[in-house]
């Protein structure tokens, strides 16, 4: 962990030439307007982790903005973030004001890359309070922060005068970088907000760090309290909350240590935020690894979203009214959706359809019609018999061709009609069952079926 008397040379080192630089220009507007310009959060904890040669690439960066503006409706963030776009054209600004947040975009960038800058107002008070006054000032950024959930991410470092490369940690989130430990902030956190405890887990596995005991003990009272109730996703939703449910699942269900996030969730109890029968039992856990193999081998370029299969998995065996809700209820995408839909009667169906088979080309049509992630779902659900010949569907038999197609049907002279789908799939049985190899043995299959009608 980075020493702390003066952070500017160190994240003048560690962040990209193009980064540091606007923020040396975000934090000179703010000081002509008399306002202090924080950076907060997780760019801070990153930067204090990276030892000094390391470059960090930040894509995400939090800024608080301190002081007075001139309207009620327009805090200082976002007169502050407007000034800013005015400057760079190519960055597009987002306003919420609700919250009084403003967020720059650049995407792809040739000068910045891709890069979200969040500049949020501590101070809802709109009069001209001195802010030269230290108090005020600390006190407004204090509160900022003691919002946030972890002492690790409650870290902050003034960017304007005086004092700036000043860190400013009220909480000890320097000693907790130091001690590799993910501590909340406060008792009732994760009852204010259950979707911490998905982000602690989450902390916790990145940066290899442990959960505090305490901050654990709160996770379990929470969790026993059924705050998850809080989360049910019935009729009474609450949106905001669900969606950052979401948000952090699939954060942590797409991450590259999904696996130990998934097992420290579920050693939590807390995969019961999702659903009260969402168990982590030896059967799902074996079906989610087996699954996620196969789509690295199928799907490598991950078209189908690997964390909604695993999500998937991991609520199928809530009851299939409830399981329902709960993927409408997290916006699930709609393929996925389709598949949630689709009872596991119907994976039995192809399983016991399967056995019955005894010829590759009977076995292919039972399963050419599904898609890759229905295949895999019903593998991961069936007896090894089955998902050997799923496997050998999937990775051999899809890829055989007929030694014929249409086009040289019609250079054979053969008038196209219905009768080609008939004459095509013969050749394509024949084919698989390994009953023909040659575009000569297919000819004499083709002459034999149009002669005879
Ligand atoms: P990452 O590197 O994973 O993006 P981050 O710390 O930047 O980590 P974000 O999810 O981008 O995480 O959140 C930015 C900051 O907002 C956090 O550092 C934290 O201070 C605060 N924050 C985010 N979510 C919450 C929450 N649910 N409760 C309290 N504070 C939060």
């Amino acid at each position: 962990v980075a020493t702390v008397s003066c952070l500017l040379p160190s994240m003048r080192h560690s962040l990209k030439k193009s980064t540091w630089k606007l923020l040396e220009m975000i934090a000179k507007e703010a000081e002509d307007q008399g306002w202090h310009l924080y950076i907060v959060g997780g760019a801070v904890r990153d930067l204090l982790l990276t030892n000094n040669n390391q470059k960090v690439s930040l894509q995400d960066i939090d800024l608080v903005v301190d002081g007075f503006h001139r309207s009620a409706d327009v805090g200082a963030g976002v007169e502050l973030a407007s000034t800013i776009q005015k400057k760079y054209p190519n960055c597009r600004l987002s306003v919420h004001g609700e919250f009084q947040t403003a967020a720059l975009l650049w995407h792809k960038d040739p000068e910045f890359g891709s890069l979200w800058i969040d500049i949020a107002t501590s101070r809802t008070e709109f009069y001209p309070y001195p802010a030269a006054n230290p108090e005020v000032e600390s006190s407004s950024i204090r509160q900022d922060l003691y919002r946030r959930d972890f002492t690790i991410n409650a870290l902050a470092v003034r960017l304007t005068p005086p004092r700036e490369g000043e860190l400013l940690d009220f909480f000890g989130g320097l000693l907790d970088l130091k001690g590799k430990e993910v501590r909340v902030l406060h008792a009732n956190s994760f009852i204010e907000d259950p979707t911490r405890i998905y982000r602690a887990v989450r902390f916790a596995v990145r940066l290899n760090f442990d959960i505090e005991p305490q901050t654990e003990t709160y996770i379990r009272y929470a969790i026993e309290s059924g705050i998850y109730d809080k989360l049910k996703l019935k009729n009474h939703v609450t949106p905001a909350l669900t969606t950052r449910l979401k948000a952090e699942s699939k954060y942590i269900l797409e991450a590259n240590y999904w696996k130990p996030a998934l097992q420290l969730l579920s050693d939590l109890d807390s995969l019961k935020c999702l659903h009260n029968q969402v168990i982590l039992d030896d059967k799902i856990w074996w079906q989610i690894r087996c699954a996620s193999r196969w789509l690295r081998y199928l799907d490598p370029d991950n078209n189908i979203g690997h964390w909604l299969i695993r999500l998937e998995i991991l609520i199928s065996k809530i009851n299939p009214q409830e399981r329902k809700q709960l993927a409408l209820n997290l916006h699930l995408p709609k393929d996925s959706l389709e598949r949630i839909d689709k009872d596991n009667i119907i994976y039995s169906e192809i399983q016991e359809l399967l056995l019955k088979c005894n010829k590759i080309s009977d076995k292919y049509k039972q399963l050419y019609r599904n898609k890759l992630a229905d295949l895999i779902l019903v593998a991961v659900n069936s007896k090894k018999e089955v998902r050997r010949i799923i496997w050998q569907y999937l990775t051999q038999w899809s890829k055989i061709q007929a030694p014929l197609n249409g086009n040289d049907l019609k250079r054979m002279g053969y008038k196209p009609g219905p009768q080609y789908k008939l004459v095509l799939d013969r050749l394509l049985a024949l084919t698989l069952d390994g009953e023909i190899k040659t575009q000569q043995e297919a000819a004499i299959i083709v002459k034999q079926m149009f002669d005879n009608g």
